[in-house]
């Protein structure tokens, strides 16, 4: 497995690779490091498809507001790279600050409706940080398809986004939420939480749970449904509900009333210092009122 810091070093690897074999395919999984089963399955998913995989490991300041926890942001590198190895990883870019940044950019890139709602809304700034790493990523690696979990569902319509309107030559690959026994989605915030959070914290995924079978039992009032999945996690213990919606999974607008096709119900909640999210795409069948 190569390590490279530099953009030069990576340019070379991936022109390297591509003219040993110009068929092959090159696979690019985004990462801010701390690696967990979810990172590790996207990492399987590029190398099912791909014939070379490179993993970035970039704690984007860019996409931290002044309040977050940047400083905090586990970086445990050494056991990262272990993992990439074993997952049989080509080549992992783990640039600095420096090197992503240093030269000074005046760029931003906003995409702006999808960026607007949910995490938009909590977090300014947040998707312009993702989206311009993002972009520099893919200019730097030029990869034939990015992998990007539906954990993070907003990130991952963002990116679509971004990647049609610029017209970038990617394939954007979305992955399934990898989740532990009791349904948390697997988070490198996770690790911030105390036992007893811990156990509160499986409230997302049932309030989620609870959606969808509201849903599936043929309810489409969004508003009803926020409300319960609202009483659901603050019947849970002490916790500050930065939102629960629904909302279309491509345009990340909000629905107050459910149609026949999907949409995307999604929470976001502080438990004491740590902030978590989570996301279930629910099939919306047809109305039988
Ligand atoms: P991060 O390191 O948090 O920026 O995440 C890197 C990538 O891993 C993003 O595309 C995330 O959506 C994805 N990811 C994070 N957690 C999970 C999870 N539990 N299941 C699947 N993908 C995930």
């Amino acid at each position: 497995m190569i390590v490279c810091e530099k953009i030069d070093q990576v340019r070379a690897q991936v022109a390297g690779a591509r003219s040993q074999d110009p068929a092959r395919v090159v696979g690019l999984v985004p990462t801010m490091g701390a690696l967990h089963a979810g990172h590790l399955s996207l990492i399987d998913a590029a190398r099912r498809d791909c014939g070379w995989v490179v993993v970035s490991i970039f704690v984007n300041p860019n996409q931290f507001g002044p309040n977050e926890d940047i400083d905090e942001y586990p970086r445990p590198i050494g056991e990262d790279l272990k993992k990439c190895r074993s997952s049989g990883v080509d080549l992992v870019f783990q640039p600095s600050v420096e090197v992503m940044y240093g030269s000074g950019c005046v760029t931003t890139v906003q995409v702006k409706a999808v960026s607007a709602p949910l995490c938009g809304r909590q977090r300014p700034g947040h998707f312009a940080g993702v989206a311009l790493v993002v972009t520099k990523l893919i200019n730097i690696v030029q990869p034939d398809r990015a992998y990007f979990g539906q954990k993070d569902a907003q990130q991952l319509a963002v990116i679509r986004r971004l990647a049609g309107d610029l017209n970038m030559l990617v394939e954007i690959i979305g992955c399934p939420t990898v989740r532990e026994p009791d349904g948390l989605a697997l988070s490198s915030r996770n690790v911030y939480l105390d036992e007893h959070e811990r156990q509160q914290a499986t409230v997302l995924y049932r309030s989620l749970l609870a959606i969808r079978d509201a849903v599936e039992g043929g309810s489409r009032d969004s508003a009803a449904l926020v409300r319960a999945a609202h009483d659901l996690i603050e019947q849970s213990g002490p916790c500050e509900i930065d939102y629960v919606e629904l909302v279309d999974p491509e345009s990340i607008q909000p629905l107050s009333r459910l149609k026949e096709g999907s949409v995307l119900a999604a929470v976001a909640v502080r438990f004491g210092e740590c902030r978590l999210i989570d996301n279930l795409l629910i099939d919306v069948g047809r109305d039988r009122g």
